[in-house]
């Protein structure tokens, strides 16, 4: 057994580091001489930290852990999308997904090993819920990942329900903007919409681009593919993400993932058009990627052009989520779960 060390500096803020820096009675600037190599260098060991005493490195060795995942598997597309799946310290695996774009680099994290909300349709759902990322553990992501081509936006849409860990997403985010230096902009917390939480987002005033996956246009249905929704009724659901558009004067991504038989009709196009109505935000839809765990269809070209029309004639703009990297694996909790199955080498 690996001995754990009480403390660990990665996932640390600045001011905790000069804490840190305090009880070991070095000076506070060796803070950000830590945060520097740590989040801006992303150096895995305290030996690599040149600009600190050896002495120091060695008392830091000692008494703290800098814990940083490994790489287990990789796999990427002919687009250059490349899935990643990285252990944790304890074992637990966890994917990340690196997307690049001709301006820009995005990198698609998870928030936690499985996911409690149980959504039908869901690869990582069936899987169960293991536990919470720490703060460490998700900022860690983007830096494994940046190694590869360095990251300009975050988007939180991998394995997890980010708003059901919020204390440590929050920290992330923080982490990522005040140390890493992304801007709060450049960052999407995508969510099945767990209320108070999008409310204490509003209230910290927080910049965060903000993508709810709705997936249907009345609470019965939505209930049905997200469990975890009955105790949101979407009326209410609706209305505070309606204040945090307003108030961050930017539109708010509703994710639809379309069901064939289940939520593609014509009819559930009009209704969603209905209950949007007002609202400053845009639709994506997310034709349904067929996984093992699910039996759901994806809808014909035909069916996902005709309810895309109903909403577009409704004033509603709409647009459909680019696959990228389809080759790589289907959608997010795949790998991990062929990882575990020894499927992957
Ligand atoms: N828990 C958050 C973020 C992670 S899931 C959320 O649900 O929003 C990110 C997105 O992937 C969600 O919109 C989800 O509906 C979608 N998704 C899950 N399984 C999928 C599948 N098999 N095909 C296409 N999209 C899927
Ligand atoms: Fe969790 Fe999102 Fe998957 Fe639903 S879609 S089970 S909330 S990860």
């Amino acid at each position: 057994m690996v001995e754990r060390k009480p403390i660990d500096v990665f996932g640390m803020t600045t001011s905790e580091l000069a804490s840190l820096c305090d009880e070991l009675g070095e000076p506070r600037y060796r803070a950000e001489q830590l945060a520097d190599w740590l989040y801006r260098k992303g150096v895995r060991d305290f030996s690599a930290m040149t600009n600190l005493p050896k002495t120091l490195r060695e008392r830091l060795k000692e008494c703290a852990a800098l814990t940083r995942a490994e790489v287990v598997a990789k796999h990427a597309a002919d687009d250059g999308t490349t899935k990643f799946l990285l252990k944790l310290s304890d074992g637990e695996t966890v994917e990340s997904v690196l997307l690049p774009y001709p301006d820009r680099v995005s990198v698609c994290v998870s928030t936690q090993v499985g996911c409690p909300v149980g959504c039908v349709f869901c690869a990582t759902g069936a899987s169960g819920f293991v536990r919470n990322l720490t703060a460490g553990e998700i900022v860690d992501q983007v830096l494994t990942l940046s190694e590869a081509s360095r990251a300009t936006h975050v988007v939180f849409m991998g394995m997890g329900e980010p708003l059901l860990n919020f204390e440590n997403v929050l920290k992330a985010v923080r982490l990522l903007h005040d140390e890493v230096g992304i801007s709060m902009r450049r960052m999407t917390v995508s969510t099945v919409g767990i209320t108070p939480a999008i409310r204490r987002m509003a209230d910290l005033k927080l910049q965060l681009t903000l993508a709810v996956s709705l997936h249907a246009p009345d609470q019965d249905l939505r209930a049905q593919l997200i469990p975890l929704s009955a105790k949101y009724p979407l009326d209410e659901l609706l209305q505070v993400c309606r204040s945090y558009a307003n108030y961050t004067k930017r539109r708010i991504t509703f994710e639809y993932l379309l069901l064939a038989g289940i939520n593609d009709s014509p009819s559930h196009a009009a209704r969603l058009a209905k209950i949007l109505k007002g609202t400053l935000c845009h639709v994506n839809l997310i034709p349904f990627n067929e996984v093992p765990e699910a039996d759901f269809k994806r809808p014909s070209e035909r069916v996902i052009a005709a309810f895309r029309a109903v909403l577009e004639r409704s004033g509603v703009q709409v647009t459909q989520r680019v696959e990228r990297g389809h080759a790589v694996a289907a959608a997010c909790g795949q790998l991990r779960r062929r990882s575990a199955g020894g499927a992957l080498s």
